[in-house]
């Protein structure tokens, strides 16, 4: 990362990603103007620098980009429809890149809108979690305009080192819906795969590493699969977010009609983690749902 970019980066959203991301902008030279509906949300920040205001438009207002990391759909069309927002108040730069995971079609009709007002959006999610966004080596998906890709570019590159333009507006939730969908099938192999050899007193560490040698592997067995077994619960990537990709993904198929089952299936089984109030749990706790359907346990779910 280089400490002498110049721009003004108006930052929305600084919770478990936005911050980090907001931080690495930040080191990387930019003035970052952040801003949160929480107001202890960007507290930490401000010993890196960053400057975090009170209300949309202090960060939006002067801004040669605004980015937000918000949670869902309903939130990003808030600080663009919303008072304050970015129809109403159109940043300097006219640029506006929305890195959170929400529905392709209402990408589009937010896009349409802002272009109305001169307002180029990209949508730019991200997979890489915690850690990557800490990092700075985001895998960064973006659909949209490619002029506004390329000014984009240099910003995006102090948050991740893959930057993929994949196509029109829409097109990087559409991406990144996918890399959900692959993900959450892989996460309910491998509860499967586990639960199903714990049946069978198999010793799960190393059946883990003898599949991690052979065409099973994946990063979610290399990485879940040891949180699974180990028992370790604590958050990366939660399952409320994941249950909200899969309702997103599931959506998606809807409006052009597209039969996804199996998804279907493993949302369900995410809907049994929440009800059993684990929805702020990492991703890995899915297993627990088979502690219930076997009614056998290991040290990794307690
Ligand atoms: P988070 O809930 O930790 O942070 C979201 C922040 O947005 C919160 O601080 C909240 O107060 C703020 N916010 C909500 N509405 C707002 C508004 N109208 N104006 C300003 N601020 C507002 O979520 P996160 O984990 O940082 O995830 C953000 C996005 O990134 C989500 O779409 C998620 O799906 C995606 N994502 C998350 C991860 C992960 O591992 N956490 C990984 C990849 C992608």
């Amino acid at each position: 990362m280089n400490n002498n970019s110049s721009g003004i980066v108006g930052f929305i959203g600084l919770g478990v990603m936005g911050r980090e991301m907001a931080r690495n902008l930040t080191q990387a030279g930019y003035t970052v103007r952040a801003f949160d509906v929480v107001p202890a949300a960007g507290e930490v920040l401000r010993q890196f620098g960053v400057d975090v205001v009170s209300d949309l438009v202090s960060a939006t207002r002067d801004a040669d980009i605004v980015i937000s990391m918000l949670p869902d759909t309903p939130q990003v069309e808030e600080i663009v429809r919303g008072e304050g927002g970015l129809l109403s108040h159109p940043p300097r730069g006219k640029l506006f890149v929305d890195m959170s995971t929400i529905a392709p079609a209402a990408t589009r009709q937010l896009s349409d809108a802002l272009l109305a007002v001169g307002v180029t959006m990209l949508d730019a999610p991200v997979s890489g979690g915690p850690v990557g966004a800490k990092n700075g080596t985001l895998t960064i998906m973006v659909g949209g305009d490619a002029e506004g890709y390329s000014r984009a570019t240099p910003y995006l590159s102090a948050m991740g080192t893959t930057l993929n333009h994949v196509g029109a507006s829409g097109a990087g939730q559409t991406v990144k819906l996918c890399n959900q969908l692959i993900c959450g099938i892989n996460i309910q192999a491998i509860c499967e795969a586990l639960a199903l050899a714990r049946a069978w007193d198999i010793n799960l560490p190393q059946m883990r590493e003898v599949l991690m040698g052979g065409s099973a592997a994946s990063w979610m067995l290399d990485k879940l699969g040891s949180s699974m077994i180990e028992g370790d619960a604590s958050a990366g990537f939660r399952i409320d977010l994941m249950m909200k990709d899969l309702r997103l993904v599931l959506e998606a198929a809807q409006k052009h009609p597209v039969p996804l089952p199996a998804t279907a299936l493993v949302a369900t089984q995410y809907q049994n983690a929440q009800a059993y109030g684990e929805g702020a749990n990492g991703n890995q706790a899915l297993f627990k749902v088979y502690d219930r359907l076997t009614g056998q346990k290991n040290s990794a779910t307690q």
